[in-house]
């Protein structure tokens, strides 16, 4: 059903008018664009960004839309290495007033009832899980009392951490910051053994760490429809 409903969203195509963009840190970069009251998306998925200002070889990319809904903006934060994709590069070239455009939103990465849920990110993953916590923040939610964000980077401080402290103390959503697979995987542990069958799993991240966790996951007798995959190639 997801399949058909995305099929649909993707030729659901929106201009984007581009506001202003920041370093969050040394190579993230953080593009915010003007939300029309027609776009809108479930807290999570993400959308097919398009360069429209000039040609490029490959011009779209799947970006999660770091935002909430109920957000003003569309915010997306990416990685911008020393030598950037072309894709990347004309990112960079944005000026107030151009505009992108997205396809969508797509994707079923996002929070369907109220399971007890294990929130997984590396890296950059986090940017669907920033969306996800400031949506239960802004709705005030406080019956959404058992999601558990664990957040695993060797970079410090961790992308987004002051606004993700700021959404745990203001909700019930307990938020670890780790730097080592093993830390990573005694937390794991310890939902799976509170939580068994009845724990949503969501992982998000470069696609190597979100296979591996998801097999970790997977061979703690976790049925495979508990668990939830956003894998961003390229990194
Ligand atoms: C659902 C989803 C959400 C994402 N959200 C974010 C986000 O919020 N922030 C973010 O920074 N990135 C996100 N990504 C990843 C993003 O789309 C880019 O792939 C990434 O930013 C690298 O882009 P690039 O232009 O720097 O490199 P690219 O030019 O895309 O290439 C980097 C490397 O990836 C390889 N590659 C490119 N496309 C594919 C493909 N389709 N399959 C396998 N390998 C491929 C290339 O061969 C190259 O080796 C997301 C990806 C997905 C699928």
């Amino acid at each position: 059903m997801r399949i058909f409903q995305d099929v649909f969203s993707v030729f659901k195509k929106s201009e984007l008018l581009f506001l202003e963009s920041f370093r969050e840190s040394e190579d993230i970069y953080t593009f915010l664009f003007e939300k029309k009251e027609d776009l809108t998306w479930k807290a999570g998925q993400h959308g097919l960004f398009n360069i429209t200002h000039k040609k490029i070889k490959n011009p779209t990319r799947p970006f999660t839309v770091a935002s909430a809904p109920a957000e003003k903006n569309i915010k997306v934060t990416t990685r911008i290495s020393d030598n950037p994709s072309d894709f990347k590069k004309a990112m960079l070239e944005l000026k107030p007033g151009m505009k992108m455009s997205m396809s969508g939103p797509v994707g079923s990465f996002y929070l369907k009832d109220n399971s007890p849920s294990l929130l997984i990110a590396g890296g950059i993953g986090i940017t669907p899980f920033r969306s996800i916590t400031k949506q239960i923040e802004l709705e005030g939610d406080r019956s959404r009392d058992l999601i558990y964000l664990l957040y695993m980077d060797s970079k410090k401080p961790h992308l987004y951490k002051d606004e993700l402290d700021g959404i745990a103390d203001k909700t019930s959503i307990s938020i670890s910051y780790l730097e080592s697979r093993s830390d990573l995987q005694k937390e794991i542990d310890k939902f799976t053994t509170s939580y068994g069958n009845n724990g949503k799993y969501f992982i998000a991240g470069p696609k190597s760490m979100v296979e591996s966790i998801s097999g970790y996951i997977k061979d703690k007798n976790v049925p495979k429809q508990n668990i939830k995959k956003d894998a961003f190639f390229g990194y």
